[in-house]
């Protein structure tokens, strides 16, 4: 079993040489097999979370502690991030104009795995995760993410995620810019890889309508940088109803 754990994570960005603290002490242990549910409004320091713990350099952890298994995840490369378990799907997916995605995703799975898959298993592998996902298999050759649609970003992800099979899987706002349809073949794409039981979840969403497809384990509400208030899946019902109000003190609907 693999543990990611986040102990009392303080994180500044630095603009025009001014330091502004956005993380205030976060506090989370996320084991293999769980999927917590990350929630909260606009800017309340959700990314950021993510991007430190993906080592983001404009991200400054000043105090605090991330390990996986009890390794110092902040002292790692983030290449050495992701060999150690850790996937880390961002908002914004970055474009690899003149790279392919089949070759991306070989090498990735190269680098986390220790050793090149096999061809034949892996061109098998490959097909069959994007029939799961209904991606156009013409998409192998395509540049990664160049020209791809939010929603095609997004299902690249996942296909990334079924590849790859992390120990810890940051998920951000996989839901984002997502049509009814793509939603649920994402979700069910991210519901395939938590049957597995191996992988921990960080779905950071600041909507409720993604918790429709995946129940998650652990709800924890994210305000002013650090965790407010954690529970089961109910405490998602609660704020589908209410929004984040109590713990904002600011009127905003949750869907
Ligand atoms: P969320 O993902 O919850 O919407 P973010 O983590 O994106 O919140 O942002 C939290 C706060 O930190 C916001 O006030 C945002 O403007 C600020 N922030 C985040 N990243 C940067 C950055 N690179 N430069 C300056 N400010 C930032
Ligand atoms: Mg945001
Ligand atoms: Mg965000």
């Amino acid at each position: 079993m693999a543990t990611l754990e986040i102990r009392d994570l303080h994180v500044s960005v630095t603009t025009d040489e001014t330091a502004k603290e956005i993380l205030s002490g976060v506090d989370l242990t996320i084991n293999s097999g769980e999927t917590h549910a990350i929630m909260g409004p606009n800017g309340s320091g959700k990314s950021t979370l993510s991007y430190a713990v993906a080592g983001h350099p404009k991200y400054e952890v000043t105090s605090g502690s991330v390990t996986l298994d009890g390794e110092d995840v902040l002292e790692m490369s983030v290449d050495e991030r992701a060999r150690a378990g850790l996937f880390l799907a961002m908002q914004y997916p970055v474009e690899v104009p003149g790279v392919s995605m089949s070759n991306f995703l070989r090498t990735a799975a190269t680098s986390v795995r220790g050793e090149a898959p096999k061809l034949r298993h892996w061109v098998k592998e490959v097909k069959e995760a994007m029939a799961d996902l209904d991606i156009d298999p013409a998409f192998a050759e395509r540049s990664v993410n160049e020209g791809f649609s939010g929603g095609e970003k997004k299902r690249h992800e996942i296909l990334q995620l079924a590849l790859l099979r992390p120990k810890i899987a940051i998920l951000d706002e996989t839901d984002s810019g997502l049509d009814v349809d793509a939603l649920r073949v994402v979700s069910e794409g991210i519901n395939r890889v938590r049957e597995g039981g191996e992988v921990g979840i960080m779905l950071i969403t600041h909507y409720t309508r993604i918790l429709r497809h995946i129940t998650p384990d652990f709800v924890h509400v994210f305000a002013g940088g650090r965790i407010v208030e954690s529970g089961g899946s109910e405490l998602a019902d609660q704020l589908e109803e209410h929004g984040y109000v109590r713990f904002t003190g600011k009127q905003e609907p949750a869907a």
